[in-house]
């Protein structure tokens, strides 16, 4: 295609692959979305078993006789419509479980060298190594990837950007793993990937980007400042004029509550009835009572992030107020503890499946009557957006993404007939509370209530907008 541009997009985890968060969603939507835009990206991942296995038919297109302690090859594939490089390297990738950690629940205690690994064939490809497909662009997300653009920077080669999709997680290793990175001395300074005395490599990588992005405008903002930048704030001040907000988009084919096959019942704006038919069996599979009042959702890993502690300790609260809560989840044994404890006291009210499972996560969107995610941060979210596109009232906290995407039921836009949702600041227990106050409010007047969920529905939740963001950044930068 003429004017056709070659953008490598290069990350840890791609739906369908692999998946712990929406990193993976995102990966994996980008190649649909962009090509309508010219754009022809190839995702670049680690060949984890799963990965492997999907790419068993995949052609071989570069080898490396040693690659950080072993041999390794490149696989080219298409599976669901994307074209998906895998390295294959087994000493690195070959592993049961998630790609990050062991079965003990430990990191890898090789990920440096895991990831690194990662960025170097990244960057090898950017430099032509592949002799039939050479990127214009490299687009790297997260710190798993950001060490190419270190890597571009001293040895040349293509554009980068670096996609931030949550800066808690930086990828920082002791200073003495640097040498064994493959990369130029220069590379480790203050300018470079040091970082307090450690090697920092999404510190590395946001320092030598040709452009920075971030999936939504107001987390672009908020990662300046201390509250939330995690020490990287000061760094990206200064990059501030080369750091964009793209908002991410969902899959809408996945995510269509008119055609998905988790759910007992699909539906559009003008069924919305059909939803009940979903709640009877959130009902039988969560174990609650049958009930037509308010059901409360929440899909998420289990964290201090997601403020999920904050609603664990107002159930009580909820429970007298009526209402149920149902929860599939994972995480941190503090607060899966905190839910396990309350689903015994509250048996039939609320209830907890701790476990990763994407079917139920499709039920409980099409089912609940709300999806609450009262994250302490959260850089753009995407349970919220699914909710939208479901009818199911995303209750929200005022930060990231969750403000760039949800309408607060306000009075204005209550009048205007506009609102999608509640959000609610600070994070904390009176204004959770509160808000959840005015979403139980809301759902007894039912024709308020079905407005929001069909203003929702017709949120523009897809990639479009957010995709032509993208291949504009990448036109800019091929210059
Ligand atoms: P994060 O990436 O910080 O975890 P996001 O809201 O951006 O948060 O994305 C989370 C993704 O993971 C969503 O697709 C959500 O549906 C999914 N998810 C989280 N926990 C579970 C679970 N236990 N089972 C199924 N899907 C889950």
């Amino acid at each position: 295609m003429p004017g056709q541009m070659n953008v490598l997009s290069v990350a840890s985890e791609v739906f369908p692959l692999v998946k712990t968060g929406g990193l993976a969603d995102v990966v994996g939507a980008l190649p649909a979305a962009l090509k309508p835009h010219g754009i022809a990206m190839r995702v670049l991942v680690p060949g984890y078993p799963a990965v492997m296995a999907a790419l068993a038919k995949g052609r071989q297109v570069h080898g490396y006789a040693d690659l950080f302690g072993g041999a390794a090859r490149i696989l080219l594939g298409v599976v669901h419509g994307m074209e998906i490089m895998a390295l294959e390297a087994a000493h690195l990738y070959d592993r049961p479980g998630n790609p990050y950690v062991g079965p003990d629940g430990r990191d890898w205690p090789d990920n440096a060298i895991r990831f690194a690994a990662l960025s170097t064939v990244a960057a090898d490809i950017g430099r032509g190594a592949l002799k039939t497909w050479t990127p214009d662009i490299l687009h790297l997300h997260d710190w798993q990837a950001a060490l190419a653009a270190v890597d571009v920077r001293h040895r040349g080669g293509p554009r980068t950007v670096v996609t931030v999709h949550n800066i808690a997680f930086q990828g920082q290793f002791p200073a003495s793993v640097f040498p064994r990175l493959g990369l130029p001395a220069a590379a480790y300074s203050i300018e470079g990937l040091e970082y307090y005395g450690n090697v920092g490599f999404l510190k590395g990588g946001l320092a030598a980007a040709d452009a920075i992005t971030t999936v939504s405008p107001t987390y672009a903002r908020e990662i300046c400042t201390p509250e939330f930048g995690m020490g990287l704030d000061g760094l990206l001040r200064a990059r501030r004029h080369n750091t964009h907000g793209i908002v991410n988009g969902i899959d809408t084919a996945i995510w269509n509550p008119a055609d998905d096959k988790a759910l007992v019942s699909s539906f559009t704006a003008r069924t919305l009835a059909k939803r009940r038919d979903n709640k009877r069996e959130m009902e039988k599979r969560f174990g609650l009572e049958k009930d037509d009042g308010i059901l409360h959702g929440v899909v998420s890993r289990l964290t201090w992030q997601k403020g999920l502690d904050i609603l664990a300790s107002q159930l009580d609260w909820l429970v007298a107020s009526g209402a149920r809560l149902a929860i599939v989840g994972t995480g941190e044994p503090g607060i899966e503890g905190a839910f396990a404890t309350a689903a015994q006291r509250h048996k039939g009210r609320v209830a907890i499946v701790m476990k990763y499972d994407e079917a139920l996560s499709h039920l409980v969107q099409g089912g609940a009557d709300t999806m609450l995610v009262p994250s302490r941060f959260e850089p753009c979210g995407l349970t919220q957006l699914y909710g939208l596109r479901y009818g199911c009232v995303p209750v929200v906290a005022r930060t990231g993404g969750l403000a760039d995407t949800v309408i607060d039921a306000n009075e204005a836009a209550l009048a205007a007939g506009v609102a999608t949702g509640f959000q609610f600041s600070p994070v904390d227990e009176p204004s959770l509370q509160n808000a959840l106050q005015r979403a139980g409010n809301m759902f007894a007047d039912a024709p308020q209530w079905t407005k929001m969920q069909v203003n929702g529905m017709a949120a523009d939740v897809s990639w479009d907008r957010s995709a032509k963001h993208y291949a504009d950044l990448y036109k800019q930068l091929k210059g």
